[in-house]
């Protein structure tokens, strides 16, 4: 019998926001596939962005559609209704099944830009020279304290932990080993210890090409690890095929890692699964 975690999908974006697919065929593909759970994580409505969260209007159109599939898969498949939370969103996350808190934005100090991190190649640089005085690093230690604030805020699940890494891929623009930077991630994860924060292992950026390693790096699933937290397998699927892409390879690094378990979100909250 398959893992339970290969069975539940809870980071799953559709059309009403920068996804490709209608959440209805989502659940097609999904229960095809076997999935026990399928959970939407819309892009919150966050007023600056106009680049891939749901307005107000297909916040509504959102919750009704997701409304609908839950009662036409009922006794099928467990469809629930949750969303991916900006920490600069005007959504109220606890009107949801349960939410992802994201840190998708850098503020600049100086022009007061707000920054997309997911980057395009040429942001990151600007932030860097416009906004932190040619330091990398520092801007390393502010999207830290932003994933510390979302923490505080309880989410169901702590959203792609070093999102900030993304286009960063040689070291490029900072190193990832540095002490700075290390330092400001560990900061963070303290946070996300302190509130008892479930980390997904989001497998998104290695399935789409950015990234050889998960979000969260290994250096920093391993300290999380030793902190005894806890982490459940996501895919942040842009598309229907991306429900569960990735899942086999994240649960064989968690074990190379020496995790043990994984938690798998249902209907009734998390369950932890033997990986
Ligand atoms: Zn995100
Ligand atoms: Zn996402």
């Amino acid at each position: 019998m398959a893992k339970e975690y290969l069975l539940s999908s809870v980071h799953v974006h559709t059309k009403l926001c920068d996804g490709k697919n209608t959440p209805e065929e989502l659940a097609v593909i999904a229960w095809k596939q076997g999935l026990r759970t399928l959970g939407f994580s819309g892009h919150s409505h966050t007023p600056h962005d106009i680049e891939y969260c749901m307005t107000n209007a297909r916040t509504q159109l959102y919750r009704a559609q997701v409304a609908k599939l839950r009662e036409r898969y009922a006794g099928k498949m467990d469809i629930l209704c949750g969303l991916e939370w900006d920490l600069l969103s005007d959504d109220d996350p606890s009107a949801y099944d349960y939410w992802i808190g994201s840190a998708h934005y850098v503020h600049g100090p100086k022009t007061g830009r707000y920054y997309e991190i997911d980057w395009r190649e040429a942001d990151l640089a600007a932030c860097i020279q416009d906004d932190f005085d040619g330091d990398g690093l520092a801007v390393t230690e502010a999207y830290y304290a932003n994933v510390a604030a979302v923490a505080a805020k309880k989410p169901t699940i702590l959203g792609h932990f070093d999102l900030i890494k993304r286009v960063n891929g040689g070291n490029r623009f900072f190193d990832e080993n540095d002490d700075r930077y290390l330092a400001a991630a560990r900061g963070a994860l303290q946070a996300a210890a302190d509130n008892h924060c479930v980390l997904e292992v989001n497998t998104g950026a290695v399935c789409r090409g950015f990234r050889q390693d998960f979000y969260p790096s290994p250096l920093l699933l391993r300290d999380w690890l030793a902190m005894g937290g806890e982490v459940v397998i996501t895919s942040d699927a842009h598309d229907a095929k991306a429900l569960t892409a990735g899942f086999e390879q994240a649960a064989a690094q968690l074990r190379e890692l020496g995790y043990t378990h994984v938690q798998v979100l249902g209907r009734e909250g998390f369950t932890p699964c033997e990986l």
